[in-house]
């Protein structure tokens, strides 16, 4: 399709409000063209203002309930970007990806193992990453994400080519909360302050990591109080991205039977 009859289409559409088009002020189609979510192109930041897409790496692990707790509690949806094995084998946490799953909350990629090589893997490796977690979240859920963040955000070498053929989205951050770092959570707060929390730019989609428990118990409350304060809807990351049927791939997902990490 060419470009103008897309323009077109989008111009119609949304006068016709068959799909939002919910350019920020003074963006023009073609800029908001250029965001619109696609595999294998990486995406920093939400595509709307007054929304911050709380966005958790590293799951599951002991603190995940606790932390849908929180969320539900403040009527908040969060991101939990999974792995297979790096704190544990994701089934026997599997009551806890369900436990999140149902209350709502995104549940997206993150590798299999959490390779510390992730950007230098061949297609076949980075397939086998994705497929085998994939696989899981079926067993576990019944979906299959269609969301991903790369360990380390790593986004070179051929993972961006090869995530586009898996048809993944590819996120990584636009506030770092350096968590992973050791700092603390009083610094994590001050770059949140810094990046600003206006209700005139495009929401954050930050960098957090749900093993580390002062990020779930004390930064994550701040971030939720912080959101009301400024009047943010804390939203999941497809959906800040107005693309909350986009979570999960359609089509068949068949459980294999295997519910251990070993096989
Ligand atoms: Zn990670």
């Amino acid at each position: 399709m060419q470009i103008t009859h897309l323009l077109a289409g989008l111009a119609l559409a949304a006068s016709a409000s068959a799909i939002p088009f919910d350019a920020a002020p003074g963006e023009s189609p073609v800029d908001y063209l250029k965001r619109a979510v696609s595999p294998g192109v990486v995406i920093t930041h939400c595509a709307k203002p007054g929304v911050l897409a709380l966005a958790f790496d590293d799951g599951p692990y002991q603190y995940t309930r606790q932390l849908v707790d929180t969320l539900n509690a403040a009527g908040a949806k969060g991101t939990f970007f999974m792995t297979g094995t790096l704190y544990g084998c994701i089934y026997n946490y599997a009551d806890s990806v369900k436990y999140a799953f149902n209350a709502g909350h995104q549940i997206a990629s993150h590798t299999w193992t959490h390779p510390s090589n992730f950007g230098s893997l061949d297609e076949c490796a980075l397939t086998k990453e994705i497929r085998r977690v994939e696989q899981a979240f079926v067993n576990i859920i019944g979906k299959k994400p269609t969301y991903m963040r790369p360990p380390y955000l790593a986004t070179g070498g051929v993972v961006l080519p090869t995530m586009a053929k898996l048809g993944y989205k590819v996120i990584t951050d636009d506030v770092d909360s350096e968590d992973w770092n050791g700092k603390t959570p009083e610094y994590s707060e001050a770059k949140f302050i810094a990046a600003g929390a206006t209700n005139t730019t495009l929401g954050h989609i930050p960098l957090m990591h749900e093993p580390i428990q002062t990020t779930v118990q004390v930064l994550v409350p701040w971030l939720i109080n912080w959101a009301q304060q400024n009047n943010l809807q804390l939203v999941t990351v497809a959906e800040c991205l107005n693309d909350a049927d986009g979570m999960y791939q359609s089509g068949l997902a068949i459980p294999n039977g295997v519910s251990t990490c070993s096989k």
